[in-house]
């Protein structure tokens, strides 16, 4: 049965769905279209990132710089400074904070003009187009049925994928990165392992360690690298040119690092610090990712990436702090290698085997559970969502040759496998990674939001490329 139609359909409803929302709202004022924003969760616009109730979570972006509107820089920091006017731009604030900040904003939209914008608490399990280019057909986890003229995919970050094979029975005791209620569960004092060392895991290991109570927790990766600290009261730098060391260097990732740290070199001669160099290079990465080769784009994914993400995603000084003091009661232990086999031993264990980096020998432990903070998986395949998966069998998705998501054009449109776009279906959010390199963070996610938006709005009103408005079928 069909719930109902709607010129737009949004499927997801976090930082990216909730704010493409708000500005097609913006910008389609006193005109007949209708917009569903779609998700399961019960508080829409806080997604993934934005949804916990816990004030120890930090945002990993200065309040200065979090401002979900790019004409708007204050627009976050005026929102926090109403609530305590001692916070300033370079201030860490919550993320529940922010979350709150999301949902008064997509309130504000929705009661400036009522009933325009539908929020449905569902997940969208399969889409199929209407036979004469007339939008969409959505089948809901419910069971119930919408039609959209478009549709803007939405839907976030995926699950990540456990780097083996496991029998089922080892399965429940991999816990996901945000099951904070599951972590909560464990026995005090039981040993886990988190796979990963970046934001996520520290997260974790937050979480498992709040009590307070002595928890032997390894954390593992590749190299073993951690986040670098942001600096107190950072600011954001004012926009500047493409940087000229980036400009003259050959589009090799090797000789892109080494310009790259002869510029953070001299600029420390000239008292700058290497967060002003990267600062500078963010708004340009997308320029530069453009240019590169596959090959060396593949390259940097091997060689380069790891040491990049510790540098550009840093952890909020009070955060970062609060990982040393871990670190240092030897509770805690970071371990640069990988997972080669995971055994269960009893009712209650498992054993995992992990090869060191370097020529050791394998190392053994036994723990309770294991968290898997290995990043989001960005290749859609057998785990990810039926939504997704069917949108790739159909050929309305084609997988990035870099294995960053799908391939979406400059204005926002998914390419098909067959060639070209589908009219009407709009993607964004941290896949636009694939095209942009930087597209997973809020500073970015606001310009694309607002861009997608406008494109959209374009193709609704130039009468020529109107699809007719769907008939319930
Ligand atoms: C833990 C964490 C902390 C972060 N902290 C920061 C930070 O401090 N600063 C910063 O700039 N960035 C941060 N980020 C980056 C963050 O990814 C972006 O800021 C932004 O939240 C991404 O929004 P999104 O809407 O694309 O994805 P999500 O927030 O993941 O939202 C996607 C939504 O889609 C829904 N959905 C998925 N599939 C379907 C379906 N089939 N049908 C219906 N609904 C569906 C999901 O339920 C979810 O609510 C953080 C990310 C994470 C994960």
């Amino acid at each position: 049965m069909i719930q109902h139609s709607s010129s737009i359909l949004i499927v997801g409803a976090g930082f990216s769905g909730a704010l493409t929302a708000i500005h097609l709202l913006r910008s389609t004022v006193g005109q007949d279209i209708s917009i569903t924003l779609l998700d399961p969760a019960s508080r829409p616009a806080r997604g993934l990132a934005y949804r916990s109730d816990d004030d120890n979570l930090l945002l990993n972006v200065p309040a200065g710089n979090m401002s979900a509107f790019a004409d708007a820089p204050s627009h976050f920091l005026e929102f926090c400074q109403h609530i305590d006017p001692s916070i300033n731009p370079g201030s860490f604030v919550s993320r529940r904070l922010y979350g709150r900040y999301l949902e008064f904003n997509l309130q504000r939209a929705m009661a400036t003009q009522p009933g325009r914008l539908h929020v449905v608490q569902d997940q969208a399990d399969e889409m199929k187009t209407l036979p004469g280019r007339a939008g969409f057909k959505i089948r809901l986890a419910s069971g119930q049925y919408l039609t959209a003229q478009h549709v803007v995919l939405a839907p976030g970050h995926q699950a990540p994928e456990f780097p083996l094979p496991l029998p089922p029975g080892e399965c429940e005791r991999v816990i996901a990165p945000w099951d904070f209620q599951r972590m909560d569960q464990l026995p005090d004092n039981a040993p886990v392992l988190i796979l990963g060392t970046g934001h996520t895991a520290v997260d974790a290991l937050f979480q498992l360690t709040r009590q307070a109570l002595p928890r032997k927790v390894w954390m593992i990766s590749r190299r073993g690298l951690l986040p670098h600290a942001h600096r107190l009261n950072p600011v954001p730098p004012p926009p500047g040119q493409y940087p000229s060391y980036v400009g003259n260097a050959p589009l090799r990732t090797r000789a892109l690092l080494q310009h790259l740290r002869q510029e953070i070199a001299r600029q420390a001669h000239a008292g700058s610090d290497w967060r002003d160099v990267l600062n500078q290079l963010r708004p340009h990465t997308a320029r530069l990712w453009q240019a590169m080769p596959l090959t060396e784009r593949q390259r940097f994914l091997r060689h380069g990436m790891a040491f990049w993400d510790i540098h550009r995603h840093r952890l909020a000084p009070i955060s970062a702090d609060r990982l040393q003091v871990l670190l240092e009661t030897g509770d805690v232990q970071v371990l640069a290698g990988r997972l080669t086999a995971v055994h269960r031993t009893g009712h209650e264990e498992l054993q995992v085997a992990l090869m060191p980096r370097g020529r050791h020998p394998i190392q053994t432990l036994n723990v309770t559970a294991i968290i898997n903070c290995t990043g989001p998986r960005m290749t859609i395949g057998p785990n990810s969502s039926p939504l997704l998966q069917q949108l790739l069998h159909d050929g309305l998705l084609l997988p990035d040759t870099c294995g960053l998501g799908v391939q979406i054009n400059d204005q926002y449109q998914p390419l098909c496998s067959q060639g070209g776009t589908t009219l009407g279906l709009w993607y964004v959010g941290p896949m636009l990674k694939a095209r942009h390199w930087e597209a997973i963070a809020v500073p970015e996610l606001r310009v694309h939001t607002q861009q997608l938006a406008q494109q959209l709005v374009r193709q609704l009103t130039t009468r020529s490329t109107l699809p007719p408005q769907a008939e319930p079928v």
